[in-house]
């Protein structure tokens, strides 16, 4: 089979290798789409925590069952299933309470284990028995399905900021995880959602979804517009969805007294902080991490886009064939598509 690995921080290789065989427990799902996103730039250009190399990237991950080993059973050939990227131990405190995203011995798709850009990908029996394969509903197409994953982590941020239909929203960034976040956010009610961003082509794409205020930050100050939005009180929840310090910073900065900090998307750099962490005591303010997605929460991202309250279909911008990867992720570095999906 076609796979694109990463031997090496920086060094991604289109290779041909054998195709996976299926263990008892276990399944081969074939590749019909899989996203591209920021994160696969991370683990490109410097690696991430989790990543072990040489390694297939590629977590978003959509197929039919090609080949199953014994002992497999509520699954046929041919099936159409949207892969949960996180396979968990199923048996510790954290996955019994449900954040089995924080399992220890969580094996990750395309970091841990090989991911989705090759032309199979074996699931582990462990992950087969868990449930990660769930089942894509006939309407929708394996590439809104692919994009789960990301929907799924913006479910787990939201969880856990609790945010009513009163508050008032700032997303900044208006990348793939800022639309969602918007789209998500407004699924549950939010009334008032804010986004910012700089670049003219998402500015644009942003106009195409449920958002109220659409900031151009190159030409206008974020302070002055969200204050006087909220009239002088700030917003009671911030999502960055990007991964520099400045937004992270201006984020704390806008937040009305008791209001929530949802940081879910990794810093890169090493700036200094840009406030006064003395803001959180002051502000009683609330900052909630979080870290890729649960079973529970890839299975209310699938129920998302199949009810369509959460779209996908125009939030992708470009095609790309497997031998594209690595163009993909230039495309990734220069913000110039929302959402990239690889199609085989
Ligand atoms: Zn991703
Ligand atoms: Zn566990």
């Amino acid at each position: 089979m076609k796979a694109v690995i990463l031997e090496d921080i920086g060094k991604l290789k289109v290779t041909s290798m054998d195709i996976p065989t299926c263990g008892p427990g276990e399944v081969l799902v074939k590749l019909e789409a899989c996203g591209i996103c920021r994160t696969d730039l991370k683990c490109y250009t410097m690696g991430q925590r989790d990543l072990h190399l040489p390694r297939i990237l590629g977590h978003e991950v959509a197929g039919t069952v090609a080949a199953m080993g014994e002992n497999v059973t509520n699954l046929s050939l041919g099936d159409r299933v949207q892969v949960a990227p996180g396979i968990p131990c199923g048996t510790c405190s954290y996955c019994l309470a449900g954040f089995d995203n924080l399992c220890d011995e969580m094996q990750i798709v395309g970091f841990h284990i090989d991911g989705g850009f090759a032309e199979y990908i074996l699931i582990p029996a462990e992950g087969v028995k868990f449930g990660v394969l769930q089942p894509i509903p006939e309407h929708l197409s394996f590439a809104e399905a692919a994009l789960t994953e990301p929907l799924a982590c913006s479910v787990n941020i939201q969880d856990s900021m609790n945010l009513t239909s009163e508050d008032t929203l700032l997303i900044i960034g208006a990348g793939p995880l800022g639309i969602l976040n918007a789209q998500l956010a407004r699924s549950r009610g939010v009334n008032r959602i804010i986004i910012a961003e700089t670049k003219e082509n998402r500015l644009k794409l942003a106009e195409e979804f449920p958002i109220d205020y659409i900031i151009n930050v190159k030409e206008k100050d974020l302070q002055q517009e969200v204050l006087a939005i909220t009239k002088g009180k700030g917003v009671d929840g911030v999502i960055p969805c990007c991964p520099g310090l400045e937004p992270f910073s201006q984020g704390i900065n806008l937040l009305a007294k008791k209001g929530k900090m949802g940081f879910f998307s990794g810093l890169i750099g090493k700036d200094n902080l840009g406030f006064d962490l003395n803001t959180i005591h002051y502000k009683e303010l609330t900052v909630t991490g979080g870290y890729g997605c649960s079973l529970a929460h890839n299975q209310e991202a699938l129920r998302l886009i199949a009810e369509g309250q959460v779209q996908i279909k125009k939030m992708i911008t470009r095609n790309l064939s497997l031998e594209e990867v690595e163009d993909g992720l230039e495309m990734i570095r220069n913000s110039s598509e929302l959402s990239i999906v690889v199609n085989f």
